[in-house]
């Protein structure tokens, strides 16, 4: 699943090509990327003809193309769901499963989704803030986002610091990848009681997320290329700087010793066992 970073990437591309652009029509390749639109494909097609879109939003992982008339259009990445911007005419890339042409008749939108997790959701009123985003918190890079607020809601909850990380309701935008390189940066176990952690801790641990996707964003940011709006589902080009992430075995940039990995609710999380040490019993929920 993308995180913040990769979503932000695709926003300012998007914001970069279609923003202020009207469509002209709308071509559903396949059924199943328009699913959630519960009256089918060709009221799908019909209801976004004409539409003129305004500039992409995003909060945490959750990315909406909002139209000027205060509707918006929802997009779920899903694993693999990308946008592609391709001028008119030239083949489509494998699995492009949505086509947006526009009236300028200048690049076309294309959505491409190989396993089709993902897909594209009409919003009615959505343009501000779609109602399926509204339960999610508002993420590091928010101008409204508040880190005391953000702080004393994390230190209230009895839960263990990565899985408080990955409560989009709480903080919004971090995943498994960026979670496991900002404990490794404020050197703190995953599995540490929130309620045992002092403010400061835990100030530390959301501003190392924060620093972290900051960096990883910059990353993506200059390998970006207009025309083609990726989301690869992984961490894109920040992959040579992770710390611990997908580091099994390899040597702690800071004390040398080997990276562990461990499971974690279904998946894996990254440690150093010396950096973040596993806390007393009376300290841990994991
Ligand atoms: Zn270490």
């Amino acid at each position: 699943m993308p995180e913040l970073p990769e979503v932000e990437v695709v926003r300012r591309g998007l914001a970069a090509g279609i923003s202020g652009r009207r469509v002209d029509h709308v071509e559903v390749l396949h059924p199943r990327p328009v699913r959630r639109h519960l009256l089918g494909s060709d009221d799908f097609q019909a209801q976004l003809a004409g539409r003129r879109f305004a500039e992409p939003r995003r909060r945490g992982k959750y990315l909406w193309l909002p139209f000027d008339d205060g509707d918006a259009l929802l997009a779920h990445l899903g694993m693999s769901g990308q946008f592609r911007l391709d001028v008119s005419g030239t083949p489509d890339a494998p699995n492009t499963r949505v086509r947006f042409v526009f009236a300028d008749e200048g690049p076309e939108l294309r959505f491409v989704d190989q396993r089709m997790f993902g897909g594209l959701s009409l919003s009615p009123g959505g343009a501000e803030l779609p109602d399926e985003v509204a339960h999610i918190g508002r993420d590091p890079f928010d101008p409204l986002f508040d880190l005391d607020t953000a702080v004393a809601r994390l230190r209230r909850k009895r839960t263990g610091i990565k899985r408080a990380l990955l409560d989009q309701q709480l903080v919004s935008g971090i995943g498994n990848i960026y979670a496991d390189e900002a404990l490794w940066r404020a050197r703190v176990h995953y599995a540490r009681a929130t309620d045992t952690m002092t403010r400061r801790m835990a100030v530390e641990v959301v501003t190392a997320a924060t620093e972290v996707m900051s960096e990883a964003l910059s990353e993506g940011g200059t390998s970006f290329d207009s025309l083609y709006v990726n989301v690869n589902g992984s961490s894109g080009y920040f992959d040579r700087a992770l710390a611990v992430y997908g580091r099994e075995d390899q040597p702690c940039r800071r004390c040398g010793t080997p990276i562990r990995r461990e499971p974690f609710m279904n998946r894996s999380s990254y440690r150093c066992p010396r950096c973040q040490r596993v806390p007393r019993a009376a300290a841990a929920r994991f």
